[in-house]
């Protein structure tokens, strides 16, 4: 993998995001602030206009780069979370960008959200669809199917455990000021997680 098909995955996510911001709104509607599709749409433009001004060159540089503007463009709780996700994917992928290392830095990038958010399994987060998602990436890999095959299989994960969240009471951030009354409802950033494991299974199926 390099820094070119990277960068096709979050070229990928932005005009997703784009395409869904109304969705994400409205789920933030029922349960939050009304934002988090605005919040999403707002960071990944801006991505995309640091990434038209300069290319970035290396994978750690285009994750540190999408990390760094997510922070600075999105407010609420969402900007802070996806630019860590990005800025410790940045670190992990200093070493090389395999198969791998591309599911390993993955995995930092939600520790570090875990670290940021402390969001444990259930609190119907954004968590609950990186999880599942990654766990599926490792078994596939050490399966033997190749990273194409293995994010396919990690994006329906993806999707399950952001189905998932409906039924589930928020713990964690604004949707937990509801408590039962959040139950119902698909989690906002669960829902744009899953729409980034979907957009890196459309970058590197091409
Ligand atoms: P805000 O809640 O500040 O309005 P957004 O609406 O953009 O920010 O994002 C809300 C999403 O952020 C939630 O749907 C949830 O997935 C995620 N989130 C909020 N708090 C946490 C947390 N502590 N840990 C993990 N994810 C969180
Ligand atoms: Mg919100």
């Amino acid at each position: 993998m390099d820094v070119t098909t990277l960068t096709d995955w979050i070229r990928e996510y932005a005009r997703v995001i784009g395409e869904n911001a109304g969705y994400l709104t409205d789920l933030d509607a029922a349960i939050g602030d009304a934002d988090h599709g605005t919040n999403m749409e707002r960071g990944m433009s801006a991505v995309v206009a640091a990434l038209d001004e300069t290319p970035a060159p290396d994978p750690a540089a285009l994750a540190k780069k999408v990390g760094m503007t997510l922070v600075s463009s999105v407010g609420g709780a969402s900007g802070p979370l996806y630019g860590t996700f990005f800025l410790r994917m940045a670190t992990a992928l200093a070493d090389g960008a395999s198969a791998t290392d591309f599911a390993k830095a993955l995995r930092a990038g939600v520790d570090g959200v875990v670290q940021r958010g402390r969001a444990e399994a259930g609190d119907k987060t954004m968590f609950d669809a990186l999880a599942p998602a990654l766990d599926t990436l490792d078994a596939e890999l050490a399966a033997g199917s190749g990273l194409a095959a293995a994010l396919v299989a990690a994006e329906a994960a993806a999707v399950a455990g952001r189905d998932a969240t409906e039924a589930m009471v928020a713990r964690k951030g604004r949707a937990s000021y509801l408590g039962q009354r959040s139950v119902g409802h698909i989690d906002p950033g669960a829902a744009s997680s899953a729409m980034l494991i979907g957009a890196a299974a459309t970058a590197f199926g091409a």
